[in-house]
């Protein structure tokens, strides 16, 4: 019993800690009320982000804010109704983006980005589903030479500071590597070290069925019910009651409604965020990601058709589905790529869970002994699923975490 866990949640960030926990000998149930793989981690761009030693933070230019303010952008959306519940983490998301403030948040963060590629390669390798794994990188794309100078000096830092791999395309170069791209631009970006994974889902399911393998159990089940017993937690599932030592909320933007009731309210907020996916015309090909800066979303190669994620939009949690960055989207994709039908109906939602200090909480609930938090990884959680699943194992295996947890604990909201 002592080294026993039940992990809820079963996205990227719960399927690896589940894992990294069995392959150290424990006893791990995977609850979630739906099969693996199918909250966030479904629908995202599928980038492992080795370069992305910055957060995404909280715009602090006039211009932008004001810009964003406007709601008819593409980047960033709002529902007005939102605001008055998004305005406390908001301001603090803001704050922790002042410039010396999120120098140290972006410090702390490039230490678990630089172990992404790794830490994946690792388990996938093991899964049986490295190909899924593109060593591809992605693409900015920019429109003038100034973007191009700036992008430089970005990454020549990324590079410097952080090992980073890039190279810069002017816009012949470009034309070249993406030969179906319709448009001219000055030129891109190329980071060079990301991989691209051709379908997040089969990753996030083969990492699922490694544990199985191992004999880690998977059962439906609702978080909610999480109640502590004598010695640990219990938690009821589709098959029965199943009881723990300890209990590890990897529940993603759901999180907080479980650790409230034990004490521990994070400020986490969303960042939904949709997709859907169009067949290329004829015998075009994309090579791999790109963001066209101009446009603000992101189109992807995937194994189920060309992917556009769209960038940020702020609801009140659960509101219904008001995809309008993707109809916005829509047609500048389609100057952009030759893109032929849509490939579903209904667009695809899913909601990054973001704190304001733009770092995921990992480690121990302070309110109760033997809970533990692994969520908030916003822009990032498929890139640091098993980065967090390592350290979070270690920590409760009282071994020496290969990362200094400090940065991450979850005291820090208190
Ligand atoms: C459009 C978009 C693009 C993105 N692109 C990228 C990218 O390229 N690279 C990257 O690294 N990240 C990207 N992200 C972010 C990434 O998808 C998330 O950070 C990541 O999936 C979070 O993983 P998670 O395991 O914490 O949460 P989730 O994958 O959301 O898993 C949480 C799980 O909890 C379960 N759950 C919730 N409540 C309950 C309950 N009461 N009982 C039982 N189960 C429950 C859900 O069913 C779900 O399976 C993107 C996100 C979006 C929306």
């Amino acid at each position: 019993m002592a080294k026993s866990a039940i992990v809820l949640g079963a996205g990227m960030v719960g399927v690896s800690t589940a894992l990294h926990l069995r392959q150290r000998g424990w006893d791990v149930v995977l609850v979630d009320r739906r099969p693996p793989g199918e909250g966030a981690s479904f629908g995202n761009a599928g980038l492992i982000q080795r370069e992305a030693v910055h957060p995404h933070p909280f715009p602090r230019r006039l211009a932008e804010l004001t810009r964003i303010a406007r709601n008819r952008g593409v980047d960033a959306v709002y529902h007005p109704s939102a605001l008055p519940g998004l305005a406390a983490p908001l301001l603090r998301y803001w704050w922790h983006s002042a410039p010396q403030r999120y120098e140290a948040v972006a410090r702390a963060y490039a230490r678990l980005i630089v172990t992404c590629l790794d830490e994946h390669m690792a388990l996938a390798s093991e899964a049986g589903s490295a190909e899924l794994l593109r060593p591809i990188g992605w693409m900015r794309l920019f429109s003038t030479e100034a973007q191009m100078d700036a992008a430089r000096l970005e990454a020549e830092a990324a590079h410097r500071d952080h090992g980073v791999g890039y190279r810069m395309l002017d816009g012949g170069a470009l034309a070249e590597a993406e030969p179906h791209l319709m448009v001219r631009r000055a030129g891109a970006l190329h980071w060079t070290d990301p991989y691209s994974v051709s379908d997040p889902h089969a990753l996030t399911t083969s990492y699922a069925r490694l544990l199985a393998a191992k004999g880690g159990n998977f059962v439906l089940g609702n978080a909610d019910t999480l109640e502590r017993t004598g010695a640990g937690w219990r938690v009821r599932t589709a098959e029965g009651p199943i009881e723990a030592a300890h209990a590890v909320v990897a529940l993603g933007a759901m999180a907080g409604t479980v650790t409230r009731r034990f004490g521990y309210s994070p400020p986490l907020f969303g960042k939904r965020g949709y997709h859907r996916h169009y067949r290329l015309k004829g015998n075009a090909v994309l090579n791999r990601p790109f963001i066209d800066e101009v446009s603000g979303f992101c189109l992807v190669p995937m194994r189920a058709g060309i992917r556009l994620t769209t960038g940020a939009e702020f609801a009140r949690p659960g509101a219904p589905q008001t995809p309008v960055q993707l109809e916005r989207a829509e047609p500048i994709a389609r100057s952009l790529l030759p893109l032929a039908e849509r490939v579903e109906d209904r667009p695809w939602l899913g909601v990054r869970p973001c704190t304001p200090d733009m770092l995921p909480v990992i480690g121990r609930i302070p309110s109760e002994n033997r809970l533990w938090g692994a969520f908030g990884h916003a822009h990032q959680g498929l890139t640091l699923g098993p980065t967090t699943g390592r350290m979070l194992a270690e920590m409760m295996t009282e071994t020496r975490p290969f990362i200094d947890p400090e940065p991450y604990r979850a005291g820090r909201f208190n």
